[in-house]
């Protein structure tokens, strides 16, 4: 918010200089994305928190989510020289019930982390599993691995806890509020699930997602013409 202040008064002084003016802009821009994402995750935490939040089950195709995700994500990867690929090609059942906002929310948040913390040339994939099927429930495990700068192993002890990032220099450097991991955990377990860890410093990082999801009674699933 001061730098959004500050930016706008200097602008304001320099009116008549373009230069000026656009690089007061491109920072107010950038310091009102941050502040929005600040106030968007300390939202969905007090909501988590004070037990205000409902997740939302309904019936959703799971192949739907995944190409919204690499939608969202391909060019992104692409400019920043990161190789993405999600694989699903193991997944029998496509139509499930659960909160897709939410499951998406998750998935979104740690693969953005996982582009961040990935340096040029690397590679980012999201693969997803069956792990358990019964006529009425299906066991999935997004395991989203990076081969970015990794995470020590006295970190990963507190990863998952609001507002911890892993050194006070990540904000300056890449951004971030430090909440994004722990609302995931929170939601994950509201699902009756979890996330875990795989990473080791400089050799990359292994984020394993696993949500249990019910199944629609066979005559509600929308036949694939
Ligand atoms: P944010 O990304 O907003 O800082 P998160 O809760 O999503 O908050 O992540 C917390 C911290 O965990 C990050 O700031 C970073 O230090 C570390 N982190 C998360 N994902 C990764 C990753 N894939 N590789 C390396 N560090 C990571």
């Amino acid at each position: 918010m001061n730098a959004i202040v500050g930016m706008t008064a200097i602008a304001t002084a320099h009116i008549d200089d373009r230069k000026q003016v656009e690089n007061c802009l491109r920072k107010i821009t950038l310091s009102s994305k941050h502040l929005l994402g600040l106030i968007n995750d300390v939202l969905d935490m007090s909501k988590i928190e004070s037990g205000k939040i409902e997740l939302d089950d309904q019936v959703f195709e799971l192949p739907e989510v995944l190409d919204r995700i690499h939608s969202m994500f391909a060019q992104k990867a692409c400019d920043a020289d990161v190789d993405f690929t999600i694989s699903h090609k193991d997944i029998s059942v496509h139509t499930l019930i659960g909160d897709e906002l939410r499951i998406s929310q998750i998935l979104v948040n740690i693969i953005s982390n996982a582009l961040k913390f990935t340096p040029k040339g690397g590679s980012v994939t999201l693969e997803v599993r069956e792990k358990e099927l019964s006529d009425d429930t299906a066991n999935i495990e997004f395991i989203i691995t990076d081969s970015g700068i990794g995470i020590s192993e006295e970190f990963q002890k507190r990863i998952f806890e609001p507002f911890e990032q892993a050194q006070a220099s990540t904000v300056k450097q890449y951004g971030g509020t430090g909440l994004g991991l722990a609302i995931s955990s929170k939601f994950a377990k509201m699902m009756g699930g979890n996330i875990q860890l795989q990473s080791k410093l400089n050799e990359g990082s292994r984020f394993i997602v696993n949500i249990p999801l019910k199944r629609p009674p066979v005559e509600a699933v929308i036949p694939v013409i």
